[in-house]
């Protein structure tokens, strides 16, 4: 008998017969003698619509106001599990965030888990119940709903996982599970059996949605074990592993991810004397806009350009933040481009090969495409490219670095 935290995502929680097909599935375990906690998301196309609404409504709706609207999606498909449980005849009982004490930060619409109290879920498991939490929300130290950031039920049920000290935690969706590449960009993209934390926080930082981001790290710190699989039809799915392959199985790229959610912005003329990085990154922090690569040029006549990336959420918020520094600074002007997307490739393996980046810009320059900015670390390399490359970039570096199935057949 294991514990096992099952994360249902919104195309299979899509439909009411999805729900009851979910219910099914859950069932099958529990009459197996597992004890079952259950995330679902909301049902597909949701968030986005009440994002939709509040658009309607405001061009910058309150993020306090945006957690009370997007947390009841979840609280629907909650709640519907839990009936469809029950007239199979398995007792379930469903819970918002808050009831289960899952606390967080302020940080609405991105909050962090800061703690759970698994007392109340462990006292129903117990008592033989199905617990059904809903995902993406909590509740921060004054009682407000906060949700977790796009993709947030995985963290839940990570989370959820960790407090539980739960065998396995489960991530059930519409891909059979982390493949090379996104399946729907590169159809010859090929699952993963297994996949290094390492790796996947990579992948998933750099915009592989398979897993939020902060699921990873939860897993990788609390040591869960997490599996990505299909809910649609039965396989091993792929495994989230701390074990390093050995050196003959180890590929030198693993995958490639991409985000389309990137805008670049670029202070052109600031002056180039000590601690202008500082003044000008430490506003976007205070207003809880993540940085993400930054390139400045060499300086030419006492001033430089300083570009830098954030998510394309949050560009008009950092445009206005650098509109201000520009006028403090005595800047040139602020530039920028919404029209960029981030492509990467990631891999372990990269750290005992040289000639990875020659190979990668090779490649991209054989498509002609540009590349605008470039970042590295030990296990990948990203390139910011102009949007319209975004697919043709990465089916031909999925191709130049051998990553599907009939490559990986080819060498073996
Ligand atoms: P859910 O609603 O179940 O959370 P998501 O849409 O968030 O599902 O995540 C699953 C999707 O992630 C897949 O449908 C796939 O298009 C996308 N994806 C992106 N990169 C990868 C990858 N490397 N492996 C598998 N799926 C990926
Ligand atoms: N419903 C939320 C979203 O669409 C959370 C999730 O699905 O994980 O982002
Ligand atoms: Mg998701």
């Amino acid at each position: 008998m294991a514990l096992i935290v099952q994360k249902f995502g919104g195309t299979s929680v899509g439909t009411v017969e999805r729900i009851l097909g979910v219910a099914q599935k859950v069932k099958g375990f529990v009459d197996q003698g597992h004890e079952i906690v259950v995330v679902p998301s909301a049902m597909s196309g949701e968030t986005n619509r009440l994002i939709g609404l509040a658009r309607d409504i405001s061009e910058r709706p309150l993020p306090r106001e945006m957690d009370v609207l997007l947390s009841t999606g979840e609280q629907v498909t909650i709640a519907l599990l839990a009936m469809a449980l029950n007239e199979l005849g398995c007792p379930a009982k469903s819970y918002t965030g808050a009831q289960v004490c899952i606390r967080t930060d302020s940080a609405h619409t991105k909050a962090r888990i800061q703690a759970i109290d698994d007392a109340s879920m462990r006292i129903d498991l117990d008592l033989g119940y199905v617990v059904i939490v809903a995902g993406f929300q909590g509740m921060d130290d004054a009682g407000n709903i906060t949700t977790l950031g796009r993709g947030g039920s995985d963290t839940t049920a990570v989370a959820l996982a960790a407090a539980l000290k739960a065998d396995e935690c489960q991530i059930y969706t519409d891909v059979d599970g982390v493949y090379t590449t996104d399946p729907r960009v590169v159809s010859s993209a090929r699952r993963l059996d297994k996949v290094t934390f390492e790796e996947m926080l990579e992948m998933a930082s750099l915009g592989s949605k398979v897993l939020q981001i902060r699921a990873v790290e939860f897993a990788g710190k609390y040591n869960v074990p997490l599996r990505v699989l299909s809910t649609f039809e039965d396989g091993p799915g792929t495994l989230i592993t701390t074990e390093e392959l050995d050196a003959m199985e180890q590929p030198i790229i693993s995958g490639i991810a991409f985000s389309r959610d990137e805008a670049k912005l670029t202070l052109v003329g600031v002056p180039d004397v000590p601690g202008v990085a500082a003044k000008i990154l430490a506003p976007v922090g205070h207003k809880n806009i993540e940085v993400d690569m930054i390139v400045q040029n060499v300086g030419v006549d006492q001033t430089t350009d300083f570009t830098f990336t954030v998510d394309r959420n949050d560009l008009d918020i950092a445009f206005e933040v650098l509109e201000g520094v520009s006028t403090a600074l005595g800047a040139r002007e602020v530039r920028q481009d919404a029209k960029i997307c981030k492509v990467s490739v990631v891999g372990v393996g990269m750290r005992s090969h040289a000639g990875v980046a020659t190979q990668m810009f090779e490649t991209l320059a054989a498509e002609g495409i540009n590349i605008q900015m470039i970042s590295t670390s030990e296990i990948k390399i990203s390139v910011v490219v102009d949007e319209k490359y975004l697919e043709l970039a990465v089916r031909s570096l999925h191709t130049a670095f051998e990553l599907s199935e009939k490559d990986v057949q080819k060498t073996a």
